[in-house]
């Protein structure tokens, strides 16, 4: 019963996505566990939800980091999704793909396959809807722009414009440095995780693909250094999966390295200090995370300047009402409308204009 080709740990943004494909072929059998609940839930359709899951203990793991000493020792929080959809479940749904000079300089660094070129075939047949930059794409997952155009964010445009930026129709082609509105992973006004784009239309039509949810893997199991399958923990009772190919670690950039030195892949020194047995001693699991710093600055604005007016007392059920009837209106954004990329000396940042309401 509990022997499967595949097994894919964690049901997030990367987990998804292989779940469906993996299980394309109904020869082979595929198990997706992931450690949160399902995501039924209004808060997560809804794309102005997002603000109500930044600190949701059940669908975020509202991690914190150590004391940071360059931060004064100061602890950043670290949300990240813990349900079906993972992070894209509770995340901001601004689909920007990259700089395309990141992907060539991890081709550079000895991973073929990784260049700008080689991935935006992938990128570009895995989205769809009206705004997708080719007319002919069909992906499974919708990209759309933003439902309603704040006067804010023209403002914003404009006056960043008029600073010397270009203004940009899609950031997602390469070029990326420039001003525009941002295009989100919403369909039809609902919040589209992927878990809604690739599993959930596939979920009861592939008997080979089953989904546990509430299944924290606690380890990974091994043969010599050969995976063979999990143990997780489901209703306080540890239970043992089998893979008869591979186990698949989707949990994240956090959770992944620290499943595989529960496991006893990672620094054996470190390992022996935590009483783990090694498997493997690669002293570089865990190293070298890399993540962006996301500084929020708010302003007083006039009432104009910004939509929260439209979320405050009586207006934000006038919203509700409009929301429900047309899935439209001011709770169908996500988190940012419009952003700015450019250079600053060698490194490249963004700025983005979002509301303060709610998050
Ligand atoms: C608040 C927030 C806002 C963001 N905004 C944007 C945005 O606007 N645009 C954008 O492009 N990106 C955004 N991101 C980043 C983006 O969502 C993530 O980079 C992406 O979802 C990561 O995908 P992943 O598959 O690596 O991990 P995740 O999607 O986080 O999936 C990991 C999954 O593994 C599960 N898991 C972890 N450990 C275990 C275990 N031991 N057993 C079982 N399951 C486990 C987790 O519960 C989770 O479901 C945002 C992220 C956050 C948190």
């Amino acid at each position: 019963m509990n022997c499967y080709d595949y097994i894919i740990v964690g049901a997030g943004s990367a987990g998804c996505v292989l779940a469906r494909r993996l299980s394309e072929d109904p020869g082979t059998r595929v198990l997706l566990v992931e450690a949160g609940p399902p995501a039924d839930d209004f808060w997560i359709r809804t794309p102005a939800g997002m603000g109500k899951l930044f600190r949701s203990e059940r669908y975020n793991w509202c991690f914190q980091t150590e004391p940071v000493p360059t931060l004064r020792n100061r602890r950043i929080y670290w949300p990240r999704g813990k349900t079906l959809g993972g992070s894209s479940a509770i995340n901001g749904m601004v689909y920007v793909r990259g700089h395309a000079s990141d992907f060539d300089h991890w081709r550079d660094l000895g991973n073929p396959g990784w260049a700008w070129d080689d991935v935006l075939p992938y990128f570009r047949r895995s989205v769809c809807g009206p705004t997708a930059e080719d007319g002919d794409s069909h992906g499974l997952l919708t990209v759309s722009d933003p439902s309603v155009l704040h006067p804010a964010a023209l403002a914003f445009v404009e006056a960043a414009q008029r600073t010397g930026l270009a203004r940009l129709n899609d950031f997602n082609e390469g070029e990326h440095e420039g001003v525009g509105m941002l295009r989100a992973t919403i369909r039809n006004g609902v919040r589209q995780s992927t878990y809604d784009a690739f599993v959930a239309p596939i979920v009861g039509c592939r008997p080979n693909l089953d989904i546990r949810t509430g299944a924290h893997v606690r380890k990974v199991l091994f043969n010599g250094v050969t995976a063979t399958g999990i143990e997780a923990e489901i209703d306080g009772q540890i239970q043992r999966f089998q893979a008869a190919r591979e186990v698949v670690l989707c949990a994240g950039a956090l959770s992944s390295p620290h499943l595989l030195m529960l496991s006893g892949i990672g620094d054996g020194e470190q390992l022996r200090r935590h009483g783990i047995a090694t498997v493997a001693h690669l002293p570089g699991v865990g190293q070298n995370l890399q993540d962006h710093f996301a500084v929020r600055m708010q302003a007083r604005t006039t009432q104009e300047g910004s939509y929260n007016q439209h979320l405050a007392g009586w207006r934000k059920y006038a919203a509700g009402a409009r929301y429900l009837m047309t899935k439209g209106g001011y709770l169908a954004l996500g988190s940012s409308i419009a952003a700015a990329f450019f250079v600053a000396g060698r490194r490249s940042a963004m700025r983005t204009w979002k509301s303060a309401s709610g998050q």
